[in-house]
This record gives structure tokens, sequence and C-alpha cells, in this order.
């Protein structure tokens, strides 16, 4: 694929992106004092949701197109571009007439193939930025396959945006983030920009700072986030919307690690480690190596005596010895299930392969 970085979107748009605006435009006064606000904040591109996907009909669905001409007292205020989510051809068309610089696709959209689709054929000849957020289900492909669609239509400069995952189980965010997701996706498409949206993440104003504080923990090249001069008051997401002023103090407080290129000295100091740690990973992968060959003996018996290959009781005495011994070696608990998961489930297959093998060979 090919990925214009968001530096040479020709936007002056720079390093920790900050996109900041209301979830809804709800007036032009209400635009334009939140764009007053923000002053002095280092946002890099305005936000405002101008058609809203609403997941219950009977809610505010965006102004609509009347909305796009109160984008420019923001452009003005900040002298910055302005963003707008699009989700069909007449929203395309109507922000391309408005001259909107960046668009973005919901991501109750991206999980949508036929109207990512049809975006990406009203969009088809121009080069107009696109951000594609993460469908609501965790699926990466989905993610993907929206950003090629977009390339294929000649749509270069795209990004990512990670705003969480529906998850029914999940209580204290409302879309649980899942940081290994944005970075599966810089490692398939070298070059992208993953900005982070912690306001959907998040749900509640209140954890907006530890979830920015973690997506620059995880290398996200941005943050997006809702910002309101009445958060209370607002016609959508009001639980999650923060003033100027807050957004101000979130950013201040926000440590920005930096990164190896501006540090060529910690290269060589980190090469020591991590020679140590090579070793150790070396050391890891033998031992499962002969792990491996045990579980394959005992497949073996389990074969030649006609045994089950799961063994409930031994599986659930594996899990419980093992979690104890790992927590007590400052080992969380939910790395320490993964971890066995996935070497009970690799064990289990093949054992069954094991069986297959014997069964083709009679
Ligand atoms: C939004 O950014 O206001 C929005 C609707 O987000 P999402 O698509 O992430 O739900
Ligand atoms: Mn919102």
């Amino acid at each position: 694929m090919d990925i214009v970085d968001i530096k040479d979107w020709g936007l002056g748009l720079d390093e920790h992106l900050l996109i900041a605006g209301p979830c809804s435009a709800e007036s032009q006064q209400q635009i334009e004092t939140i764009a007053k606000g923000l002053r002095g904040a280092n946002v890099g591109l305005f936000r405002a949701g101008v058609w809203k996907p609403r997941t219950r009909p009977g809610s505010f669905e965006g102004i609509g197109n009347d909305a796009l001409s109160w984008l420019n007292s923001a452009r003005e205020i900040l002298n910055v571009p302005v963003t707008v989510e699009v989700a069909n051809t007449s929203h395309v068309e109507a922000a391309l007439k408005a001259e909107v610089e960046v668009l973005w696709i919901g991501a109750r959209t991206t999980v949508n193939p036929f109207s990512v689709q049809e975006i990406c054929e009203a969009l088809r000849g121009t080069d107009i930025p696109v951000m594609v957020k993460n469908p609501i289900n965790p699926d990466l492909q989905l993610w993907l396959g929206a950003i090629e669609r977009l390339n294929k239509v000649g749509i270069h400069k795209v990004a990512g945006i990670h705003r969480g995952f529906s998850d029914p189980y999940e209580k204290r965010y409302r879309n649980k983030p899942e940081w290994s997701m944005p970075i599966h996706l810089k490692r398939m498409i070298p070059g992208i920009s993953v900005i982070c949206d912690p306001s959907h993440i998040a749900g509640s104003r209140e954890i907006i700072a530890s979830v920015s504080q973690r997506a620059i923990n995880f290398g996200l090249d941005g943050l997006m986030i809702e910002t309101h001069n009445d958060p209370d008051n607002a016609w959508s997401d009001a639980k999650q919307q923060i003033t100027p002023d807050t957004l101000k103090i979130i950013i201040e407080n926000l440590n920005f690690r930096e990164t190896l290129d501006k540090h060529p000295e910690a290269i060589s100091e980190l090469d020591k480690f991590r020679q140590k740690v090579d070793l150790v990973d070396g050391q890891i992968i033998e031992l499962l190596a002969d792990r491996f060959q045990m579980i394959k003996q005992i497949g073996e018996y389990k074969r030649a005596h006609n045994l089950a290959v799961y063994q409930p009781n031994r599986w659930q005495d594996v899990m419980e010895s093992r979690i104890k011994t790992g927590t007590n070696k400052n080992m969380t608990e939910k790395f320490m299930k993964s971890f066995l998961f996935a070497l009970h489930e690799e064990s289990v297959k093949m054992q069954e392969a094991q069986l297959k093998e014997v069964k083709s060979a009679n």
C-alpha cells in the first residue's frame, strides 16, 4: 500500500497531532466559542460531527449540511484545517463542496464494506486525506480492508483512529481499547499514522487523561479529543466531552516520550540489555521446544491407550499452579492466563494432529 505520512498531507500537521472540537456541531455560536477556547492549545485539526450516527433513533442526529459553513469560523479563529465524519455519497459531496480539508470514517461505517466502498467511489479522483476509525468489533481485517479500499481509488493520505471496541462485559470503558491493534495495523501498513480517540474509548471525562497517556506510551501518533464549551449540556456524548481549559491541562500533563532517532547514545545502552533479552528469548524457545517434544510423547501414549486428548483435571491443575507461580514472580494473572491458554491450545492441536496422522496412515 502507498500511504502518505500525516506530516506530508500539506496541512501543517505535525508529530503528536491534536484534534479537538465538539462531538456535534450545534450552532454557529457554539463552534465559535469552542474554537476561541482552544486558542493556545496547539490544536492541529478541528473536528465536529455534522451527521451523527446514533445507535438508537430519536436522538440528535446532527444539524446536517447547514453546519458545514459554521466550520469556517473555527478554521479562521484557529488557523487550522477542519474535519467531519462522512458515511455516504451525499455526505462526501457536501463536505467536498464545503472544502472541508480532512474526512473521517466512523466506527459504525468502517464495519460495513458496502458503505466504505460507496464513500470510496464518491472520493475517486480527489486526494483528500481520510482518517479511518477502527470498526466497532475488534476485527483488524475490516479496518485494513477499509484502508485498502481507499488506497485502491487513489486516496493515499490515510490515517487510522483507534477508538476502542464494543465489549458487553466491559464496565470501565465505553469502548475497550486494544492497544495491540494499532500496533498490528502499523506493522501491516508501513508509514501509516494512528491517532487515538480517548473520548470514545473512555465514555466518561474522568479517564480521558489516563487513556491519552496510554496512547502516547504505546506510540500512537496523536489524539482526537471531544471538546465542548458546556459539556454537560452537549447534544451528544455529554459525559465524555471536556472544556477547552480541561483539554489544555490534560495535554500539558502528558508525558511525551522521546523517540530513539533523537537519542543515538541510547541505542548502544539499550543494545546491551537487548542482547541479554535475546539470549533469554532463545532459552525460552528451546525450553518450549522441549516441552512440545514431551507433549508429543504424551500424545503418543494417549493414542496407544485410546485416551481423550483433553484432560480437564490435569488442565485445571496446570492453570492453577502455574498462575500461582507466575503471580508470585510479579507476572499478572491476565498475562499468565493468556500465555497458558496459548500453550495448552497448541499442545491439544499437536496431539489431535497425531491422532489424524495415525488414522490416515491406517
Ligand atoms: C464521533 O467521533 O463522534 C463518533 C461518532 O465516533 P465513533 O465512530 O468512534 O463512534
Ligand atoms: Mn462523539
